[in-house]
C-alpha cells in the first residue's frame, strides 16, 4: 500500500472507479472479513503519477482513508503478518506465487514519512 480504509467509511463506493490501479473493491467484493470498502495493498500505487491520491479526492467522509506502510521489501513481514491475521488478503499467482512486497514491490510516495504512516495520518488532498 498503500492506503487503508477505516471505519469512517460510509461505503458510498465513490472511490472504487477512481482508482487508477483498480486496487479498491466495495465491501461486498472484499477478500477479507470487513464492513468497509477495501484497498488491495498489492495493487495500490499511492497515485504517484497524480497530484493527489484519487480515492481521497472523491471521498466524502473525513478520516476514511489513511496512510499505511509502503509496499516495499522493508515491510514484507508487516504485510505478510497482516495477511496471516486476516487484515489483508494478498493475491497469490499460480506461477509467480504471493504478490508480496518482496516479490512485487509497488511505487509509494516518499513525501509521506514512515512516522506519518505509523501514526495513521489521514490522506489529505
Ligand atoms: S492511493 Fe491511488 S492507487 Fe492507491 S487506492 Fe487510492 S486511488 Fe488507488
Ligand atoms: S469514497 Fe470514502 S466513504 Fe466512499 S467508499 Fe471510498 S473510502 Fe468509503
Amino acid at each position: 500500500m498503500s492506503v487503508i480504509i477505516t471505519d469512517s467509511c460510509i461505503n458510498c463506493d465513490a472511490c472504487v472507479d477512481e482508482c487508477p490501479a483498480t486496487a479498491i473493491v466495495s465491501v461486498d467484493d472484499a477478500p477479507v472479513d470487513t464492513e468497509y470498502t477495501y484497498v488491495k495493498p498489492e495493487k495500490c500505487i499511492e497515485c504517484v503519477d497524480c497530484t493527489v491520491p484519487k480515492c481521497a479526492y472523491v471521498c466524502p467522509s473525513e478520516g476514511a482513508i489513511i496512510w499505511d506502510m509502503p509496499y516495499i521489501e522493508e515491510f514484507n513481514d508487516y504485510f505478510m503478518y497482516g495477511d496471516a491475521d486476516g487484515k489483508y488478503k494478498i493475491r497469490v499467482h499460480k506461477k509467480n506465487g504471493v504478490f508480496s512486497p518482496l516479490n512485487q514491490p509497488r511505487p509509494f510516495r516518499e513525501t509521506i514519512s514512515i512516522e506519518q504512516r505509523q501514526n495513521k495520518m489521514v490522506v489529505e488532498i
